[in-house]
């Protein structure tokens, strides 16, 4: 029987030859037919298919393979975690006025190291130095590929063959592969560690400096944890008097950071780049798609005599930023020159900062035409403990809106994996036996998408 069924599966030349298919790629199509007549082949073998599909229905099977196979893999998804900067989705969501800053840019030529007043030869550094210096006070910027570039960079550049003194609590690993002792060795410095995990006193760092002979004081902000109790950290400005007194750079990785004060952002917590420039950190060096709400990039302000020796360093042309991260990253570091700007045209910062009466209004809403859309499923309105994310921020807890469902004929689980299998991916949690939908990390666009998602799967489910 099973034999007799495989032995009529039709042969692959006959089925490539079929004139349903001559609109699509060979190779293509090929891929296509052969996954789809070995699912069969597997299927048959296991018995769950007792019966050849129709011709029809295999090339209708076949097509649909193929359209899935061309479609593209990186797709816009919809964030409903309430995770605003999530690093599996993206981090910062440009929005449009920075997705259209890159379309300006990269649908034709332009002048990224073209220099349009004098007809020569430019820099690509030259398009966003001077707003990173206006917003920073730094004196000299560049721009790199990504933050875990800029601390390779910085380090290689100007610590390598010396003593690093880093305090023992800030010996972090940042996410991936990237570890704070391990770049530090990559990058050909030695490594000397000071303090103890919780506690690290100035006086720590001039041993450091007299007893071991450290010739770099590094200092990293620990983005993605907080250490608790009984702790101390010395400041970044004991650092710069230390480092002053005996002559030697003092370099800071922010990770993460604001470009103005959070107050005016509307947020309580955080580092502003500024403020680090003028303790009077000789580099430092932080994300351009964190807390900034840009493109990926890696940005690094300060002496001009350190940038201008980076900007030499063999490795700069490794990592160096294209036109897509320069052309968005321009546009944001303009909008911060007002506050308002910022606000209204980064999301990532307008939901940041969204007031969590505002994101509670928006759910109370939404949970009203949930509830008309899917008559037989139970909705509520949550209180729900978000993340800024993307290690940034681990102690501010925003406190955001969720719309719960769950419904009588389908599992959290099957109905999570119905919302990401949507035609636009709809990421969400499951929390106590609820799917949550958070307000904060969607649109109104985006949430009505989500009500036809869910409306299709309660149809489906005869609800
Ligand atoms: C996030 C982070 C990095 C790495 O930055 P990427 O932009 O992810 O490359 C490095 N150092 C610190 C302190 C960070 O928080």
């Amino acid at each position: 029987m099973k034999e007799e069924l495989l032995r009529t599966i039709p042969k692959m030349d006959a089925l490539l030859s079929r004139e349903e298919f001559f609109d699509i790629p060979r190779a293509l199509c090929a891929r296509a037919a052969r996954e789809c007549v070995d699912e069969l082949r597997r299927a048959i073998l296991a018995e769950e298919v007792t019966a050849l599909p129709t011709a029809q229905e295999l090339c209708a099977r076949i097509r649909a393979r193929a359209a899935a196979l061309n479609a593209p893999h990186l797709r816009r998804v919809i964030n409903a975690t309430g995770t605003v900067l999530h690093t599996n989705l993206g981090r910062a969501p440009l929005g449009d006025a920075l997705a259209d800053a890159v379309s300006a840019v990269c649908r034709g030529y332009c002048n990224l190291e073209y220099d349009l007043a004098n007809g020569t030869r430019g820099s690509r550094y030259s398009h966003v130095e001077p707003l990173i210096c206006e917003l920073t006070g730094a004196e000299a910027a560049m721009v790199v590929n990504n933050n875990a570039a800029a601390v390779f960079l910085m380090l290689a550049e100007l610590a390598a063959g010396k003593g690093v003194a880093i305090s023992r609590g800030e010996l972090v690993e940042i996410g991936g592969a990237f570890r704070v002792p391990e770049i530090m060795e990559q990058s050909g410095c030695t490594l000397i560690e000071v303090g103890t995990t919780n506690k690290t006193r100035i006086a720590d760092y001039r041993r450091a400096v007299e007893e071991r002979g450290a010739g770099i004081l590094l200092k990293v902000h620990t983005s993605n944890f907080k250490i608790l109790g009984f702790t101390e950290e010395t400041p970044l400005c004991e650092l710069v008097s230390l480092g002053a007194e005996k002559d030697i750079p003092v370099l800071y990785d922010i990770g993460a950071c604001f470009m103005l004060p959070p107050s005016q952002l509307g947020l309580h917590l955080g580092n502003t780049a500024r403020e680090a420039v003028s303790s009077g950190a000789d580099v430092v060096c932080f994300s351009g798609d964190k807390l900034l709400g840009a493109s990926q990039a890696g940005i690094i302000a300060g002496k001009k005599k350190y940038i201008d020796a980076m900007r030499k360093n063999p490795i700069t042309r490794m990592v160096r930023p294209d036109k897509l991260t320069l052309a968005a990253l321009e546009a944001a570091l303009s909008f911060y020159r007002d506050a308002g700007e910022a606000m209204e045209k980064l999301p990532a910062m307008a939901m940041l900062a969204a007031k969590s009466e505002t994101l509670r209004a928006v759910a109370e809403q939404w949970h009203r035409t949930l509830c008309g859309a899917c008559p037989a499923w139970q909705f509520t309105v949550r209180s729900v403990d978000e993340e800024t994310g993307g290690g940034s921020l681990p102690e501010e807890k925003l406190s955001g809106w969720a719309v719960g469902v769950t419904a009588p004929n389908l599992s959290p689980d099957a109905m999570e994996s119905h919302l990401r299998g949507w035609e636009t991916p709809i990421i969400a949690r499951i929390h106590e036996g609820e799917v949550l939908l958070s307000v904060r990390t969607t649109t109104q666009d985006e949430r009505s998408i989500i009500t036809d998602a869910l409306r299709a799967a309660a149809q489906k489910a005869g609800e």
